[in-house]
């Protein structure tokens, strides 16, 4: 009898950022009224959970409590994924950029907020969180501690993304137009590529206890840090995609992050052609897309990974 195969586990996760975040990150003004306002719960949603019901996956959802208290139909779909195996877990109420620099009552509340409607919805109390663009520190992972929380999975120690980030910002900020959206402490390029438990007062850094909070980073490959992610998925060619897949796959456990916008059809979906200039991804077929993803989860299972929510992560 043979040792046990070494197992390997992807956990894919799909941010459910409404359209106006992007208005927000673009500095683009009020955000559309129309179908592109619900877009993302109602078109791209069900796209997911085709592709994963293609792929035997079940993922992990991170919901922005306000748009499924404004959204019945949206909230819906959830309940449903949430019913089939998916995982709902806590994205914040409103989304807000600024949301690691708010006092502590005021992120509570957006903790606390989202934490009643996600459990509403999925029948069941979310234990995972992600925080707005990726910024979490020391005061967040106390506050979710506090809270009765398993994991979160904010951190995104990757130095392109940081980059190529500071560089939009810092051009919005010379042109007068400054983008609703904050770049997260530097000191996150070294945090650990693998889960961790954070030490105490300290995001980035491992020293936590046994059963304590679990932090699961997003994935990077290994040395250069590139980020794995969808929208690097989708943007880069198909060598480099499958360049970046391997890299990640070749660690026990892949992170793979997605968003809801990943799988808009522009045109279909009523996207504003302001936003669509600013967004290289929306210029992208939807069937691109699709393919992009479709070979990404493809490629997991022939590295014999098994696909496992977040939660499961966290409790492995
Ligand atoms: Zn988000």
């Amino acid at each position: 009898m043979g040792a046990p195969e070494p197992s390997k586990a992807v956990a894919v996760s799909v941010d459910l950022d409404a359209i106006a975040c992007y208005y927000r990150i673009h500095a683009l003004g009020e955000p559309p009224a129309g179908p592109a306002r619900v877009a993302v719960l109602r078109r791209c949603l069900p796209r997911f959970a085709e592709l994963f019901a293609r792929h035997d996956v079940r993922a992990t959802f991170f919901v922005v409590g306000a748009d499924i208290e404004e959204d019945v139909e949206g909230r819906a779909l959830l309940a449903e994924l949430a019913r089939a195996g998916h995982e709902l877990a806590n994205h914040t109420h409103t989304h807000r950029y600024d949301f690691a620099r708010l006092p502590a009552a005021e992120m509570a509340a957006e903790i606390d907020r989202a934490h009643a409607a996600v459990g509403a919805c999925g029948g069941a109390p979310p234990i995972g969180f992600r925080a707005p663009g990726y910024a979490i520190n020391a005061e967040v992972l106390d506050l979710l501690r506090a809270r009765g929380y398993r994991y979160d999975s904010s951190v995104f120690p990757s130095a392109a993304y940081y980059g190529a980030k500071a560089l939009v910002m810092a051009a919005m900020r010379a042109a007068r137009r400054p983008s609703g959206s904050y770049l997260d402490d530097p000191r996150v390029l070294l945090a650990p590529r693998a889960p961790y438990r954070p030490a105490p007062g300290a995001a980035y850094r491992r020293g936590g206890a046994g059963a304590d909070l679990l932090e699961i980073p997003i994935a990077v490959t290994p040395i250069a840090r590139l980020h794995v992610i969808g929208t690097s998925l989708i943007l880069a060619p198909r060598w480099l995609r499958r360049h970046l897949v391997a890299a990640a796959l070749r660690a026990p456990f892949f992170n793979l992050e997605l968003h809801g916008i990943d799988l808009a059809d522009a045109q279909a979906d009523e996207i504003p052609p302001a936003l669509i200039a600013r967004q290289p991804d929306l210029r992208r077929p939807l069937a691109h897309k699709l393919a992009a993803l479709e070979e990404t989860l493809a490629a997991a299972r022939a590295a014999g990974a098994r696909f496992i929510t977040l939660a499961e992560a966290g409790a492995a």
